[in-house]
C-alpha cells in the first residue's frame, strides 16, 4: 500500500484516477475497513494536505466547509453553531470525542451508509457538494450523491472538496435528531434533519425534511416540507408532515428495529425535530 498526501486538487484527482486508489480523510471508517480487510486499496490519497478541504469560510451567501474539516472543528467555529446548530450537532453525534477529532462530513457521506448522521442535516440545510475530478469541477446537491449503500454518484478520480451551505434565513432554524437504543456511540435506527424558515409574521416560507436509516439511501422528503410551507407549523401541519414522512420510509427489518417500528419512530422523530427547528427559527 502506498500513502500519498497531495497538496493540490489536480494532483489528488490524478492519483485517484489510478487503479485501486482511495481517499483518506479522518480515517475513522477507512482504517477500520482496511484493518478488517473489507478494503485493501493500493494507494491511499490523504486529502488533508489540500487547503480547500480543511477550511471553513463564510460570506454573505453562506458557508463553504472543507470536506475534511472535523466534527470538533465545526463545533469550535465562532458562528457556525449559531447559524446551523442542527448540522453541527449531527456531526458531533458521530462516535466519541476521539472520533470527532478526526471524522469529516465528506467521509461520513462518502462512506456510503444510509444511517450516516450528518447527511440528513446536510440535506435539510440544502448543502451542495463541490466535486473535483479529472474533467474539472462540478456541483451536486448532497441528496444526489449517495445512491445506495456504498454506491455514490462520484466517478473514477472524483472526490468532494467542500460543501456550500446557504446563509441562514432571517427567521431560520435547523435541527437533527436520531433514535438509537443506547444513549451514545450507536448507529441511527432513524435519523431526521429539518431546516425551515419563517416570514416576519411566523408563517413558514420554506422547509426541508430529510431522513436517514429508513431506506437504502438518505431521503429528501419533499412532501413533508410542503406540509409545513404556508402554515404556522400548527398541529394540522405537523400531522401532515408525520404522514408524509411515514409514507416515504422504506426501511429494512433487522434486529435494531422492525419495518413498522422504524416507520412509526420516523414520524414522531420528524415532528420533534421540526419543533426544535421552529423554536430556533424564533417562532415570531
Ligand atoms: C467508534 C466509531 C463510532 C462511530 N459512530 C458513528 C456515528 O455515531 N454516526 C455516524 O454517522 N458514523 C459513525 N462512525 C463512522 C465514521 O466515524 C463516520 O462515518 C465519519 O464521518 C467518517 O469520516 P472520516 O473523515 O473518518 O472518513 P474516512 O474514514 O477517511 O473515509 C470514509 C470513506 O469515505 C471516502 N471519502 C472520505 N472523504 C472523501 C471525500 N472528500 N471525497 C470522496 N470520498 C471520500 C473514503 O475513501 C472512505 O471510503 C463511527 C466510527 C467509529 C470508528
Amino acid at each position: 500500500m502506498r500513502y500519498e498526501k497531495p497538496t493540490t486538487v489536480e494532483a489528488a484527482s490524478a492519483l485517484l484516477a489510478g487503479q485501486g486508489a482511495r481517499v483518506l480523510a479522518g480515517g475513522t471508517d477507512l482504517l477500520v475497513q482496511m484493518r478488517s480487510r473489507v478494503l485493501s486499496p493500493e494507494v491511499v490519497v490523504d486529502i488533508k494536505g489540500i487547503e480547500a478541504t480543511r477550511k471553513i469560510s463564510k460570506d454573505a451567501s453562506g458557508y463553504v466547509i472543507g470536506a475534511a474539516v472535523t466534527g470538533a472543528e465545526l463545533k469550535e467555529h465562532p458562528t457556525l453553531s449559531k447559524d446551523w446548530p442542527g448540522l453541527v450537532e449531527a456531526a458531533n453525534l458521530i462516535g466519541s470525542t476521539q472520533v470527532q477529532g478526526r471524522c469529516s462530513l465528506g467521509g461520513n457521506l462518502c462512506n456510503g451508509s444510509p444511517a450516516a448522521d450528518s447527511v440528513p442535516a446536510l440535506i435539510a440545510a440544502r448543502a451542495v457538494a463541490t466535486i473535483a475530478g479529472p474533467k474539472g469541477t462540478r456541483e451536486l446537491p448532497v441528496e444526489d450523491i449517495m445512491l445506495a449503500p456504498r454506491k455514490l454518484a462520484l466517478t473514477t478520480g472524483e472526490f468532494i472538496v467542500s460543501f456550500k451551505i446557504p446563509a441562514r434565513p432571517k427567521h431560520g432554524g435547523d435541527a437533527y435528531l436520531r433514535f438509537i437504543p443506547r444513549t451514545e456511540m450507536d448507529i441511527a435506527v432513524v435519523g431526521c434533519g429539518v431546516a425551515l424558515a419563517l416570514d416576519d409574521g411566523g408563517t413558514c416560507t420554506a422547509a426541508c425534511v430529510s431522513l436517514g436509516a429508513v431506506a437504502a439511501r438518505p431521503l429528501l422528503v419533499e412532501d413533508a416540507g410542503k406540509a409545513l410551507v404556508g402554515t404556522k407549523v400548527d398541529d394540522a401541519a405537523l400531522a401532515k408532515l408525520e404522514a408524509a414522512v411515514r409514507a416515504a420510509c422504506k426501511p429494512i427489518d433487522d434486529k435494531r428495529g422492525t419495518v413498522e417500528f422504524r416507520i412509526d419512530v420516523a414520524g414522531t422523530l420528524a415532528k420533534r425535530t421540526t419543533l426544535i427547528a421552529l423554536e430556533r427559527a424564533g417562532k415570531v
